[in-house]
């Protein structure tokens, strides 16, 4: 466990504590110890701190565990592999502004791609490159005719050929430098380029803000929660212009209307010191997704004053 001297989302700082946890139960390389939360004073991004560091990170995402059978915050059996098939109406959503927006030419990689089912749905012919460190997972993916790299983010270097998409779903938070990767990353894309940020944590969110420590989301390899406001601030000096935002609630397996009642009457309880034990329910913007595109210039041209005629008969 390292403390952080600098923000792991902007590179600047200072770190400020907001919420300690005890974690309901045992965490693999935190020993079921207490983790922090601390806010960054110049971008407002959240992040764990100290945080459980790269070799941590990489026992817990590459165990065969991660794709069984488990328990989700509701202490509810979850296949993951189905899990993954149910999100497919919000992954449509993803895949058709991605495809509107696609440069003609250039691969689309999908880094952290899991089985590969976000990957599957570009499905224009042009190459598909999914990176991804679970072995069962990149089995999975390779199953549905991608191009598989069992890798790291870390490990990556630039591609070949310019990128046509980035594609970062429910990823990026979990890297123990996102920083660092983006920083890298954002050089990898072609001009008109896209880069799909998915399933951000918002800390800013009403119902983080209700329920505080109890938030369903706060985990210790949830290691980087972004706000909104800390997403456009980071990545504009980058050159990307952000150019769809979803906050995906009713599309996913945890979003319905008896869910969400269920959720709101959670919240009524909390607010009134009456909410019994365990974890906030989902929640509408718990999670933010985001498509950016990179620009050709990264920053505006002055508007001339319009020139004179200097021809003359
Ligand atoms: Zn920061």
């Amino acid at each position: 466990m390292r403390l952080t001297p600098v923000c792991r989302w902007c590179g600047a700082g200072p770190l400020v504590p907001r919420l300690s946890f005890r974690t309901p139960a045992p965490v693999p390389d935190l020993g079921g110890g207490p983790f922090f939360l601390h806010a960054c004073q110049a971008c407002g991004a959240w992040q764990l701190n100290p945080h459980p560091g790269p070799e941590a990170s990489r026992r817990f995402f590459a165990s065969p565990d991660r794709w069984m059978v488990g328990l989700d915050p509701d202490q509810r059996p979850v296949n993951p592999l189905e899990r993954a098939e149910g999100r497919l109406p919000e992954y449509r959503q993803y895949a058709g502004t991605i495809m509107a927006l696609l440069p003609e030419t250039g691969a689309v990689m999908d880094v952290g791609a899991g089985t590969g089912l976000m990957l599957s749905l570009i499905d224009d012919g042009r190459t598909r490159l999914a990176v991804e460190p679970n072995a069962m997972a990149s089995r999975a993916a390779a199953e549905r005719g991608l191009s598989v790299i069992q890798d790291w983010a870390e490990a990556l270097g630039p591609p070949e050929r310019p990128l046509a998409a980035l594609i970062m779903n429910q990823s990026l938070d979990h890297l123990p430098r996102p920083d660092l990767f983006l920083a890298q990353a954002v050089h990898w894309l072609a001009p008109g380029g896209l880069m799909l940020l998915g399933g951000l944590i918002n800390p800013a969110c009403l119902s983080a803000r209700v329920h505080g420590p109890s938030f369903r989301l706060f985990h210790p390899f949830h290691q980087v929660y972004p706000t909104p406001a800390a997403v456009r601030r980071v990545l504009a000096p980058f050159g990307l212009e952000l150019v769809a935002v979803w906050r995906p609630y009713f599309q996913t397996p945890h979003g319905s209307a008896g869910k969400f009642l269920r959720a709101c009457g959670l919240m009524a309880l909390r607010c009134l010191g009456l909410a019994p034990g365990g974890p906030s329910g989902a929640f509408p913007g718990n999670t933010v997704s985001y498509l950016f595109r990179r620009k050709v210039l990264f920053h505006s041209l002055k508007v001339e004053a319009p020139a004179t005629s200097s021809l003359s008969v």
